[in-house]
Formats: C-alpha cells, structure tokens, sequence
C-alpha cells in the first residue's frame, strides 16, 4: 500500500483522486440543477477547501460567482468559547443564495459559527457543501446538504488538507496509520 510520512506519522491511501473526483462530479452536476437561474456565490473557507474549491467550481455549469474567506479564531470568555472571526469577506451577499464550500466538517462548530456570522448580512439563503462529512463527530445540529464523502472518526490528510501545514499537495486523501 502507498504511504507517505508527514513530520512524524505515517499515512496510508484511503481515497483515491479518482473516486474524490468522481463524487466531485456528481456534487457539481447536483449544485447546477438545485442553482439554475439562482445567481449562487460560492464561499470557500481557506486554507482546506482551495483544491476541492477549484475542482467543484470548474464543474458548475450555470452561472456562479466563488469568493474565499478565512476564519481567524481566538479565545473568548468562558461563556463564548473559541470565538471565529470571518476574515476577507468583501462582497456584499445581501439577498443571495449562499454555498459555503468546506473541506470537512468535524464536530460541526466551525460551520455553525459561521453560517451564524453570514445570517447576520441577510443573504437569501445559506447551504453547505463539504469534501467530507465524520457523521460520528457531528455535535450540533446542522444541515449539511452537499457531501462529497462520509468517512470514519480518523485523521486524514491530503487533496487540500493538511497535517501542521504539510500534505496539502497529496492528490489522494490519506488516513494516519496508528
Ligand atoms: P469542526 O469545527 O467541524 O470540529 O472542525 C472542522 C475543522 O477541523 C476543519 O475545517 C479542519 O480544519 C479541521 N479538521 C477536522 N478533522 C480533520 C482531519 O481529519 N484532518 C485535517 N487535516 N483537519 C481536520
Ligand atoms: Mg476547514
């Protein structure tokens, strides 16, 4: 089996480009269908999402628009907790269907905290799209509506996703060998 090392873990193959690429696909054809005559703006959240950003968008066939934001955090009071601020965000997405394109949602707080942040511009609606979904870590509600794949409660690396900065340029996704 192909592995590679990243700093000081091991990582084996778990998902081909190929089969990234395919569901990639089957999201695109799905987006342009549920978007037709909609004017959607895609937002992608960096770092993660650039490379299934690209490749999504590229596969869109209606008319569209992609801008990308950066979520900064900082520690709040105890109340608040880890606070997300919404960094780059210069459009004015008032009255618009919103696509948030993420690269994973985990235990889902990164996403609720964001699409709280864009409720607060009066978009005409927020629905997000994610490369991968851990089913068995999500602890908020959350209607996540665009998924590329499901996968297990493990650490992966790869096609955008990184280990302390690195990995990013895998083609495939790769899961940490224990
Ligand atoms: P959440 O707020 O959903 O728990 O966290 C989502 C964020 O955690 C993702 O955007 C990503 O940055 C990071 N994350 C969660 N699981 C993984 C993983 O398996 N690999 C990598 N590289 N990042 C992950
Ligand atoms: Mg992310």
């Amino acid at each position: 089996m192909s592995t590679v090392k990243i700093i000081d873990k091991e990582f084996a193959i778990s998902i081909p480009e190929e089969r990234i690429l395919a569901e990639v696909d089957r999201l695109a054809k799905q987006i342009s269908q549920d978007f037709e005559g909609k004017n959607p703006l895609f937002l992608g959240v960096l770092n993660g999402s650039f490379m299934f950003a690209a490749d999504l968008f590229r596969r869109i066939t209606i008319p569209a628009e992609i801008s990308f934001v950066k979520l900064a955090s900082y520690e709040g009071t105890a109340s608040t907790g880890v606070i997300k601020e919404v960094i780059g965000l210069s459009e004015n997405i008032t009255g618009r269907p919103i696509i948030i394109v993420e690269d994973i949602v985990d235990t889902g707080c990164t996403m609720r905290k964001l699409i709280e942040n864009l409720g607060t511009r009066s978009p005409e609606s927020i629905h997000v799209c994610t490369l991968l979904l851990k089913p068995e870590k999500l602890k908020v509600a959350l209607d996540v509506e665009y998924v590329a794949l499901e996968i297990p409660n493990d650490f992966i690396v790869g096609y955008g996703l990184d280990y302390d900065g690195y990995g990013r340029n895998l083609r495939d996704i790769y899961t940490v060998v224990e």
